[in-house]
């Protein structure tokens, strides 16, 4: 009853403003600026500009571009997750990027204990709220691995780990995480496999792994690799992504995140031409910048360009 009373006295007020700022000199012209401001303001809501996901978007995945190194978010109406964060420096941008859209993440993945990776991990942490950290046990003796794991502990920051044939859930994102199956002697090797999944769509998240992490991984789950988007391993060097690997992802598109004119030559002959041979679509952080895959209705559409 109230309600009913309050809600029919705004409109009412709503009709006494238009009627008095019409009969008012510049009135009109202020009513329209006004229905202009409001219809600008829907417009920038609608796309997401004032934080979060698209508003008619299931999922979103972006890969941000920092450069030589990985840094990709998830973003969906549930859940933030950020999958590394570069260097120190990179991480900055990272930090800038989020902002954008969430103030809290809701799950931090470390692929694996590279500077290009995670370098940034304390800062980011230091800088937005991060509720939990996914990670392997393969620790690492640099100063930014230290240093990410004292602004987890002062900041008291769930950690969970990553084990093979584990399933992590974080609202409507599902994570299966599939390697590292052993113990290798070198980071690279240890990343991260993982299969990211929201309401049907998937996509293919790799670190830095090498072709040995990725025979492992087909030996133990030749039928659960199959993925929409391939975040292509090792920034596209060829000794990651063998045609086994990538034939039982068969993706339908792929990013390589690598620097502009890095020095390893990222990414490779022989992977550019893998690709063509294949028909992949595929976008490249250091010619296009930000990649971000936006899934509506289980279409995905594709937004890139510096
Ligand atoms: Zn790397
Ligand atoms: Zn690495």
């Amino acid at each position: 009853m109230r309600y009913n009373r309050r809600d029919y006295n705004s409109e009412n007020e709503t009709r006494r403003l238009v009627s008095w700022l019409m009969g008012k000199k510049y009135g009109p012209i202020i009513l329209v600026v006004l229905i202009l401001l409001a219809a600008a303001a829907g417009y920038l809501y609608y796309n997401g500009y004032f934080g979060g996901i698209s508003a008619d978007a299931e999922a979103e995945y972006h890969f941000i571009d920092i450069g030589q190194g990985d840094a990709s978010l998830i973003l969906t109406d549930e859940a933030a997750v950020l999958v590394d964060c570069g260097t120190y420096e990179q991480s900055d941008i990272v930090i800038d990027y989020v902002s954008r859209y969430t103030d809290k993440i809701d799950l931090f993945v470390f692929s694996h204990a590279h500077d290009d990776h995670m370098g940034g991990a304390a800062n980011v942490i230091n800088s937005l709220t991060v509720d939990e950290v996914l990670m392997t046990s393969h620790a690492s003796d640099a100063v930014f691995f230290e240093k990410a794991l004292d602004a987890i502990e002062e900041k008291e920051v769930k950690v969970t780990e990553a084990l093979p044939g584990g399933t992590y859930t974080e609202g409507d994102v599902e994570i299966k995480v599939f390697a590292p199956v052993k113990d290798y002697e070198d980071h690279n090797a240890n990343s991260i496999i993982m299969r990211v999944e929201v309401d049907g769509s998937s996509v293919m998240y790799t670190g830095d792994a090498e072709h040995r992490t990725e025979k492992d991984v087909l030996e133990d789950y030749p039928y659960s690799l199959k993925s929409d988007i391939l975040k292509v391993g090792h920034h596209g060097s060829s000794t990651s992504t063998s045609e086994a690997f990538f034939d039982a992802v068969s993706p339908k598109f792929g990013v390589i995140s690598c620097g502009e004119d890095n020095s390893y030559g990222h990414p490779h002959r022989e992977i550019k031409s893998f690709f063509k041979e294949r028909g992949l679509e595929y976008y490249r952080t250091d010619l296009v910048g930000d990649v971000v895959f936006i899934v509506k209705n289980g279409e995905i559409v594709v937004e890139a360009g510096k």
